[in-house]
């Protein structure tokens, strides 16, 4: 398929890592992807992923997302991005071995956050790399931050930002379920898949959590679909799928039907 405004994909952690293994790549996930994203031929393409059993342990050891507090810190930082750096180089690799021209953009390299959110932002890398074919590729990053001196910026929040600042067409968002649940569907076995929502029945339906069954003890779905919510309300189609289950990426990147949660604008 080819557009003009950008497609942006986002591969979340738990999909290309094992969570509950520290450091540990889902290997045969990462190849099946690249050679969907390959298959489906999809440009302009931008990629996010997320870093799942990469970034999060190191970043809580060192409490990272906390902020500059002292000195001790300062390796797990580094140590947090250069995971990322790993676990990116193991995504553009499948990718390049599928004649994709991925490229690699760190996050941290061109933007800054205030208190955790993006407040610098130097879209002009990422603009030639798409102007010239390039898919560039980034991820959930530790980042500078102008009040906390630090903090981990996450591969949703770029995606929200990305695709506002490029037009994007739509966004793809790859999870381990099958999109946005009444509650988590690990948990849950009566939580039931919400197929179509629109920005403000999200916001509602957000407003409930707490008492109501509509619960996130990870913080990843909720926080996801907050992030989400920006985007959609300027109209970028928001599409959420299981991009463990064969063919959905390839799928929904070629617009055909997938079994997932869209979200609206309204
Ligand atoms: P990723 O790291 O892939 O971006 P997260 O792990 O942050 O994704 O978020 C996805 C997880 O959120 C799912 O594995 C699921 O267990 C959990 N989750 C919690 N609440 C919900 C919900 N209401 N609907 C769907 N998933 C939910």
């Amino acid at each position: 398929m080819r557009c003009s405004s950008p497609t942006v994909l986002k591969i979340g952690g738990s999909v290309i890592t094992f969570k509950d293994r520290a450091l540990t790549p889902n290997l045969p996930a990462i190849e099946r992807l690249a050679r969907e994203i390959s298959e489906s031929q999809v440009s302009p393409l931008i990629i996010v992923h997320g870093g799942g059993s990469f970034g999060h342990p190191i970043a809580a050891e060192y409490k990272i997302a906390d902020g500059f507090r002292e000195s001790g810190q300062r390796v797990g930082f580094s140590k947090t991005h250069n995971a990322m750096v790993s676990l990116n180089s193991l995504v553009i690799e499948a990718l390049l071995n599928n004649g994709l021209p991925a490229f690699s953009i760190a996050p941290s390299s061109f933007i800054v956050t205030r208190s955790g959110r993006i407040h610098y932002l130097c879209m002009d890398v990422l603009g030639q790399a798409i102007k010239l074919g390039f898919i560039p590729v980034l991820y959930g990053d530790a980042v500078f931050d102008y009040s906390y001196g630090f903090t981990i910026l996450s591969g949703d929040q770029i995606v929200s930002r990305l695709a506002v600042e490029l037009n994007a067409s739509r966004i793809i968002v790859g999870v381990d379920v099958d999109g946005l649940y009444t509650s988590d569907p690990k948990m849950d076995p009566h939580a039931q898949l919400i197929t179509k929502v629109t920005v403000s029945e999200l916001k509602d339906l957000l407003s409930r959590i707490g008492g109501s069954s509509f619960t996130d003890v990870t913080g990843g779905m909720v926080k996801k679909v907050i992030e989400l919510m920006v985007p959609a309300s300027a109209g970028i189609e928001v599409l959420i799928i299981n991009a463990l289950k064969p063919n959905n990426v390839y799928r929904a990147l070629k617009g055909e039907e997938v079994v997932g949660t869209r979200i609206i604008k309204g």
